[in-house]
This record gives C-alpha cells, sequence and structure tokens, in this order.
C-alpha cells in the first residue's frame, strides 16, 4: 500500500540528479546502482501551511514524531510504541573553559530506547516498512543500527534478519539475541557484512533497512538536527561535532537544520565538525583533496560503529560539511578513549568510544584553527557508554581488588594519596 504522499515531490539521486516519484524506487537510483542514493524533496511551502515555530511551541509530543511533518509519511501513520528522541541537552561550562570555548553542549543520544542515536533511523524506517505492510525487514551494520532494528522490529512484530561483524561488541550482540532477531555473525568487516544483506535482500526480498542505500532513513536521522535547532533556537552553536562512518548521521543532521532555516524556525546555521578515527578515515582523505572521489581503505579503530572503511553515504556526508562551512578531521585512537572519561566525569554523560569520537576530533580542530577560542559548540554523543564496556574499561584501566577489611581500605587510601 504505497499511497501517494503530497509532501513528497521526488527522490532524487545524488549523483545523476535524477527525480524519482515518492514510491517508484524504494533504494537506490536504478541508473547509478548502489552509488545513486536517492535524497527525499519536500513540497516546504505545502508543509508550512501547518509547520513551524508556533505549531511546534503548541506540540506536548516530546519525540521525534513532534516532526512528522517533515517526515516522508502521512501525518496519521502510528508511530511505534518506543519513544525516541527529543534528547536532552547538557551544557558543560568547566569543559568549555578548559578547551578555551565560549559555550559547550553535550546532546545525549545515548538515552533513546535501544541506547543509540541510530534508533532515530529504525523509528522511521520500520513505520515506513508497516505501512507498506512488510513483514521481514535486514539490515547489515558496525552493530548499533543492527540492535536498534532489532528492537523497533519486536515491537512492530516483524522479522528482523540482521548481519554484523563477528567482532561486534558483546552488548549490541546481545540486544540482537535478546530482541529475537535472526542474527548473522559475519566473519569479516563491515563491508563483508553489508555485501552479505545487500545479496540477500535481493535473494528473498527483504525490506532494506540499510541506511545509507534506504533514503527514508536518512530522513529519521535527520530529526536530530530538527532538534538541535529547535533546542538551541536564539542560541544557535557555531560548531556541531559529530562521528562519521558511513556519513548518514552528518547527512542527516544538516538536512535538519538547513530545513529548521528554511521554515524559519532558526535563522544561522552551524559548522559541522565531523569526525574519524584516524585508522577508518576515507572521507577525511576526500575532503583534504577537495573532490568527491571516495577511495575505499582496511578500516581499523576501535570506535566499532564508525569503523568503516567503504562509506555507504560519503558524497551526502561530503556535501553537507563542504556546505555548512565545516570541516572533517581524523582522531587516533587512544585520544578518542581518553575522552570516554572526560565527558562522563564533566557531564555525567557516559558514552561509547564512538560517542566521544569527535571530542578528540574537537580537539585536534582546535589545535589547527578550524575552531576558534571562544566559540560556541554542540556535542552529539551518538552512543551510549554501556554498548562497549570493554572500550569503556580501556579508557580507565582496572579497578582495585582488595581483602574484605577496613585495614585494607585504610591501606588503599594511603597508597591512592
Ligand atoms: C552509526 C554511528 C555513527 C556514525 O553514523 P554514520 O551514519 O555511519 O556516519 C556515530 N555514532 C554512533 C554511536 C553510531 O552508531
Ligand atoms: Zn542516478
Amino acid at each position: 500500500m504505497n499511497r501517494p504522499l503530497q509532501k513528497v515531490t521526488g527522490l532524487r539521486c545524488v549523483l545523476c540528479s535524477a527525480v524519482y516519484a515518492h514510491g517508484e524506487e524504494e533504494y537506490t537510483c536504478p541508473r547509478c546502482g548502489i552509488e545513486g542514493i536517492l535524497d527525499v524533496e519536500y513540497d516546504h511551502e505545502l508543509i508550512a501551511r501547518t509547520f513551524g515555530a508556533s505549531a511546534l511551541e503548541a506540540d506536548r509530543d516530546l519525540s521525534l514524531w513532534r516532526y512528522r511533518a517533515l517526515l516522508p509519511l502521512p501525518d496519521d501513520v502510528v508511530p511505534p510504541r518506543l519513544q525516541v528522541g527529543f534528547t536532552p541537552l547538557v551544557e558543560a561550562p568547566a569543559l568549555a573553559k578548559e578547551l578555551g570555548l565560549g559555550v559547550f553542549f553535550v546532546k545525549d543520544d545515548g538515552r533513546n530506547p535501544t541506547a543509540s542515536f541510530k534508533d532515530r533511523a529504525s523509528s522511521v524506517g520500520v513505520t515506513r516498512a508497516r505501512w507498506l505492510g512488510r513483514k521481514e525487514i535486514t539490515c547489515s551494520s558496525t552493530g548499533n543500527a543492527a540492535s536498534s532494528l532489532a528492537g523497533f522490529a519486536a515491537e512492530a512484530g516483524m522479522k528482523a534478519f540482521i548481519f554484523v561483524p563477528a567482532s561486534a561488541p558483546e552488548a549490541k550482540i546481545a540486544q540482537l539475541l535478546v530482541y529475537g532477531a535472526m542474527v548473522f555473525l559475519v566473519e569479516g568487516l563491515y563491508e563483508d557484512a553489508f555485501k552479505t544483506c545487500q545479496a540477500s535482500v535481493e535473494a528473498f526480498g527483504w525490506y532494506n533497512r540499510n541506511c545509507a542505500i534506504n533514503p527514508y532513513l536518512v530522513e529519521g536521522k535527520k530529526t536530530c538536527g530538527l532538534e538541535i535547532a529547535e533546542q538551541m533556537r536564539g542560541r544557535m552553536p557555531d560548531v556541531v561535532t559529530v562521528a562519521l562512518g558511513d556519513g548518514c548521521t552528518t547527512a542527516g543532521i544538516w538536512k535538519g537544520l538547513v530545513e529548521m532555516k528554511r521554515h524559519a524556525v532558526i535563522d544561522r546555521l552551524p559548522r559541522l565538525l565531523a569526525v574519524q578515527a584516524e585508522g577508518a578515515a576515507p572521507l577525511a582523505r576526500t575532503f583534504a583533496r577537495g573532490d568527491e572521489r571516495i577511495e575505499p581503505v582496511e578500516a581499523n579503530t576501535l570506535a566499532d560503529s564508525i569503523n568503516v572503511g567503504a562509506p555507504r553515504n560519503g558524497i551526502k556526508a561530503l556535501r553537507a560539511v563542504r556546505a555548512s562551512g565545516g570541516a572533517i578531521v581524523t582522531a587516533r585512537d587512544e585520544a578518542i578513549l581518553s575522552w570516554i572519561p572526560r565527558l562522563a566525569r564533566a557531564t555525567g554523560v557516559f558514552a561509547e568510544p564512538t560517542g566521544v569520537a569527535a571530542l578528540a576530533g574537537l580537539e585536534v580542530a582546535i589545535e589547527k584553527g578550524l575552531v576558534r577560542r571562544g566559540e560556541r559548540v554542540l556535542h552529539v554523543a551518538t552512543g551510549n557508554g554501556l554498548k562497549d564496556t570493554r572500550g569503556a574499561m580501556r579508557s580507565v584501566g582496572p579497578p582495585m581488588r582488595i581483602p574484605p577489611s577496613l585495614d585494607a581500605v585504610r591501606q588503599a587510601l594511603e597508597s591512592s594519596k
């Protein structure tokens, strides 16, 4: 049941600019193949008749569905019962001072139902799949998109088929199994999981939730940008920092911010600082070169959610960062790890390695003069620290063991002085 949606004018290919009608192509541009990522385009004049700052002020729905006017679904669609979005901002004045910034905010997206940003995409993607009457859904992922899809598929009563690299953190695999997905631990890298999943989609006809391939998922991810705009209205940051893997998150946040400017909720846009790990930085290289040629690398970083050697949505991300006047920088794994306790101690927000990667990158950007003294920065912490306790433990070292005696406590206190 693919009813036409008046507010969607079409889906445009990022490579050849061909436009397809809503419902004509579900995934990528048939002319350009899998690289031909589509982008959903809207009739913003039509949307503006009901959507804008005052409509938002009157809306009591504190989830991403408050932005349903800007989502590619009918306004009366029934959303999942799991609440996603409208995640809190935490201000960290001490960190701002330490870094020489004017203001520093963290958006705590690890508070979503399956504990990562990916819930934004799953919530919208599963709702669309259900609207299309699909019963089976699949994705490949470094871990978070998978555990998120498994959760939303469970809620919707759909069967999920999940492909993750065998090296994915245990907590993320546990989520998959608990939610009852059929899990394929693929021997190899994320790229191998992605290809195996694509082949299965073609063979078995499952609905494909791979974020880069499925244009509707970026629409879910853009709600983070919509929220930043609404929550920071009148005090927009100069810079938004986020970790960059496939590129859907970066591209999505930018799309949301731009739409909020289009609808006059904000009057200025921040620059994007997108951060890759040094061991998985194909887009940082493309950015530095100034073109759109993306050369895959052998990815190797402990920030597993951005351990992506062949980004699937790189062009959208590059265009977003460039349009914003921002930059893509890289961060070393040790620097990323050191930010786990640093962020947690300064704000109470416990993030997985990828959730702090952009903070290690922020320090690099400050050194390079890409972010200047006194600027206002908002960081998106995209995943919860409990997702990867091994990474967290590496960032702090082992705890002290003692015999059960007060003497032992005294001794330990003494030696820790
Ligand atoms: C997926 C993910 C990212 C990066 O998103 P991309 O769309 O792959 O660039 C960042 N942080 C976390 C926690 C993620 O799971
Ligand atoms: Zn095309």
